[in-house]
């Protein structure tokens, strides 16, 4: 093996990490602590070329492979025990054409450096709301952030990618090219390839009337009934994600709130703005809130307003579900568990779905959940490793309390765990079939398996 590596190394312009250098425990760490995997190799690819060159090198010596973008996924999907991680965090190349409104990137962009170049345009991607994530495999999963009512999915608005095959072959995908590829890649994960280059629509926004506001936990049960109904008749330039939390003990947070249990809404409103305090009066009445961070901002400043708080390198648990309604029973259920968070950083959201979302049909791409309102997410987070069972075994109880009211036995595949094959299916729904028939044709080998699997179809 000594001897082919080497002949990788002559092959590829990035750098190849073995164990025993000195740099390999920083680049296999992930965003979440809570994964501790050792690759045998791992190839920090530089360009097409490289990741060419590193599929062929894994396909010919039967080496597993997995796929680091960002390094976010809650599984830590992006690693691979004993076999070849195609790490893409270098390729970092970014082009904002202005006026065909549309942005090229390479998958090692995270949601902080997208924004920040589409916003010098007065532009942005419908995304996530961490800064730190990655736009590659947040796109392929689906993609949902303070946009999705207004925008659509982050992959509602993906004109063309170009993805490295199993074979080494590079294709593009779009409406016109592969077609049954760019379905698939709209929701299907990194189960067809490696995707070195996205292209994207970008909307017109430059700045948003949003931010956090909270009530006390006690106010929960009418706070959620609140929401649910402003929600359903506000038109889709408003946004909000429901969360429980306790208020952490630092700035921006007033002493007074410290460690408190409140329940609240992140709010992202985008219409014209000087019809924002218009739209926010009756919210404002509603309570009143014991919070109010509530105003204007740029785009990218509430996309990354809660980064400071989630650094890397804290132990994550997650669950999810998807949501068709708050009905009474939901509601207790969530108040049951999300008033009782086991540490400062866990907590739930509801994820808006609607809107934007809805205008596309089930059939147009590989996701399938357009008739959901929401997609709830339950993590347990700590920087403490001691706490990894407490917040496991918190999140697990709320995803099971949830079960009941849930729609269907699947979840957006960004936030799973390993949960297994009947978990996969049920969150692809009547899509899964297709997705099967589509990986025969792109990967018959299964050669991408480290994600959320599609088994090839027979
Ligand atoms: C703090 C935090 C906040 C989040 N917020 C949101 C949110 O607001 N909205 C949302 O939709 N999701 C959100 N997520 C979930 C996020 O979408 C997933 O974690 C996603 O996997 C992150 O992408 P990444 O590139 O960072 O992942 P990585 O861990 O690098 O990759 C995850 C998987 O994606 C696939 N993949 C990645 N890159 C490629 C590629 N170039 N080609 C082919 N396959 C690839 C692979 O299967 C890989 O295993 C959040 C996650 C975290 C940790």
């Amino acid at each position: 093996m000594e001897t082919k590596i080497k002949e990788l190394e002559s092959r590829v312009k990035g750098e190849i990490i073995l164990p025993q250098h000195k740099n390999y425990d920083e680049a296999r760490s992930i965003y979440n602590a809570m994964i501790d995997k050792r690759p045998s190799i791992i190839v920090k690819c530089k360009d097409r070329e490289d990741v060419v060159a590193a599929v062929n090198f894994a396909r010919e010596n039967g080496l597993e492979v997995s796929i680091k973008s960002g390094g976010h996924n809650g599984a830590g999907l992006a690693l691979v025990n004993d076999g070849l991680v195609i790490d893409l965090s270098e390729m970092k190349a970014i082009e904002i054409n202005a006026d065909n409104k549309t942005a090229k990137i390479q998958p090692g962009r995270t949601l902080a450096e997208v924004d920040k170049a589409t916003h010098e345009y007065g532009l942005a991607l419908p995304s996530g709301i961490i800064g730190t994530t990655g736009v590659a495999g947040l796109t392929l999963g689906g993609g949902m952030g303070y946009l999705s009512r207004k925008g659509g999915l982050t992959i509602d608005n993906l004109l063309e990618a170009e993805v490295v095959l199993a074979t080494g072959e590079t294709v593009t995908a779009s409406a016109s090219d592969n077609p049954d590829l760019f379905w698939a890649l709209r929701g299907g994960g990194g189960n067809f390839g490696v995707v070195v280059s996205f292209t994207f629509n970008l909307i017109p926004i430059k700045n948003i009337y949003g931010g956090p506001m909270f009530w006390p936990v006690e106010k929960a049960e009418d706070a959620m009934k609140f929401y649910d109904t402003m929600l359903k008749n506000a038109s889709d330039d408003l946004y909000g994600f429901f969360a429980f939390l306790i208020v952490p003990p630092g700035d921006p947070f007033p002493e007074h709130l410290h460690m408190k249990r409140v329940c609240g809404v992140v709010w992202c409103y985008t219409g014209p703005m000087e019809k924002a305090e218009e739209v926010f009066r009756p919210i404002r009445e509603f309570g009143p809130p014991i919070l109010d961070f509530v105003g204007e901002m740029p785009m990218p400043a509430l996309n990354g307003l809660f980064d400071g708080l989630y650094p890397s390198g804290m132990q994550w648990y997650w669950r999810a579900h998807y949501i068709n309604e708050l009905t009474d029973g939901c509601i207790q259920e969530n108040i049951k568990h999300g008033s009782n968070t086991p540490s400062v950083r866990s907590t739930m959201h509801l994820y808006p779905i609607d809107g934007k979302v809805h205008e596309v049909s089930r059939e147009d791409t590989a996701w399938a959940n357009r008739g959901a309102r929401w997609a709830q997410v339950i993590v347990g987070v700590s920087p403490e490793p001691t706490d990894a069972d407490k917040i496991t075994k918190w999140c697990k109880d709320y995803y099971e309390g949830m079960k009941p009211h849930a729609a269907g036995g699947g979840a957006y595949v960004n936030f799973m765990m390993e949960e297994g094959q009947e978990r996969i299916k049920a969150g692809y729904k009547g899509n899964y079939e297709r997705l099967t028939k589509v990986k025969k044709q792109y990967d018959p080998d299964n050669f991408f398996h480290i994600n959320q699997n599609i088994v090839p179809a027979r």
